[in-house]
């Protein structure tokens, strides 16, 4: 069966900065690309705060350039998805696409974070059909339509401020009496005329017979001026935080209560001797990109001192 020093779960900024640090240092190590190649980056727009890059530089074309560059320096990429792992004993015992064996000494998961949901049975219901977590992805169907945006946060701004770009009138729905975004974001919604805020609002159902033709909202839930209300909508974006990608470990790493990977205070190291976590899997806090890819690299350091040592 073959055995690597390193495998890497994960093909975002955390992922490919680890395995272009441990092609570099001679540790033979693979990188399984997971189901979204390329990880969230790939799903957004240009992008202004990753250093290099004086005028910005679009996501996607980001990690295809991270994904040439770890190529180039002779990493082992590969297209697939990290099923299940036994981290019981060293080798850990790694199945990919539910039915390929592999030997690891060490793995660093970079398997990142997904959309979350508010978990309305409608958000089902009608998936691909006006419902979309990816403004980037879906929002060239709402060309002169009326969307909605959920969330106050940094990436509810930026989908709104996209989807305003395209639709002629997005509402954000933001649950609390103000915006969580930084001031830079809140200002760039703030100043297109076509986005409007709905604050202390709350969604509790979606409706329309083809497709998402409306929310049923409620203003100041669960207080005494609860009013009910209806908006006309064609779209429904989601944009309410990520939930990391963990299923795979299936308990065997020490989660905190968010479901984040807990890593030592001062290294990259997990609850389990020789599995290591990097990106947003572990990252509450910052869940930046280049704080993922720094990481990452942290990651690979710590894997290759930790191979060393054994040997
Ligand atoms: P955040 O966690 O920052 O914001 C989530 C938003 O969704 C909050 O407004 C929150 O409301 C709301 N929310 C959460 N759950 C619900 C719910 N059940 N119902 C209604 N509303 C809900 O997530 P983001 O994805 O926006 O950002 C994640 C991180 O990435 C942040 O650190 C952010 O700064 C960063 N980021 C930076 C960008 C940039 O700099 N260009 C771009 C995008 C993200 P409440 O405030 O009430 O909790």
């Amino acid at each position: 069966m073959e055995q690597v020093k390193c495998l890497i779960v994960g093909s975002g900024p955390a992922g490919y900065t680890a395995a272009i640090y441990l092609a570099r240092a001679n540790v033979k190590s693979v990188l399984y690309s997971g189901m979204q190649p390329g990880g969230q980056l790939t799903q957004t727009t240009t992008i202004e705060n990753f250093p290099g890059f004086p005028t910005g530089v679009d996501g996607n074309e980001l990690m295809e350039l991270m994904r040439k560059q770890a190529v180039n320096v002779g990493a082992d990429l590969r297209d697939g998805i990290v099923t299940a792992v036994d981290l019981s004993q060293r080798p850990f015992a790694v199945t990919v696409d539910g039915n390929k064996q592999l030997l690891a000494d060490t793995i660093i998961v970079a398997t990142g974070a997904s959309a979350r949901y508010l978990g309305l049975d409608d958000e089902k219901k009608y998936a691909g059909m006006g419902v979309s977590a990816c403004a980037t992805c879906d929002g060239f169907f709402y060309r002169k339509k009326v969307v909605a945006v959920v969330g106050g946060g940094d990436t509810a701004c930026e989908e709104a401020h996209y989807l305003s770009n395209m639709a002629s009138k997005v509402y954000m729905i933001v649950r609390k009496p103000y915006l969580r975004a930084s001031a830079a974001m809140q200002r760039r919604v703030e100043e297109k005329e076509n986005i409007e805020i709905l604050y202390n609002t709350n969604t509790v159902g979606l409706f329309g017979d083809n497709g998402v033709e409306g929310a049923h909202l409620v203003k100041f839930l669960g207080t005494e001026q609860e009013e009910h209300f209806d908006l006309p909508i064609d779209g429904f974006f989601l944009a309410i935080g990520h939930s990391p990608n963990t299923g795979f470990l299936n308990g065997q790493v020490a989660l905190d209560q968010g479901g984040f990977i807990v890593t030592d205070a001062k290294t990259t190291a997990t609850s389990v001797e020789g599995v290591f976590a990097a990106g947003d899997v572990a990252d509450p806090r910052y869940r930046q990109a280049i704080a993922a890819a720094g990481s990452g690299c942290r990651a690979a350091l710590d894997a290759e001192k930790f191979l060393a040592a054994l040997e």
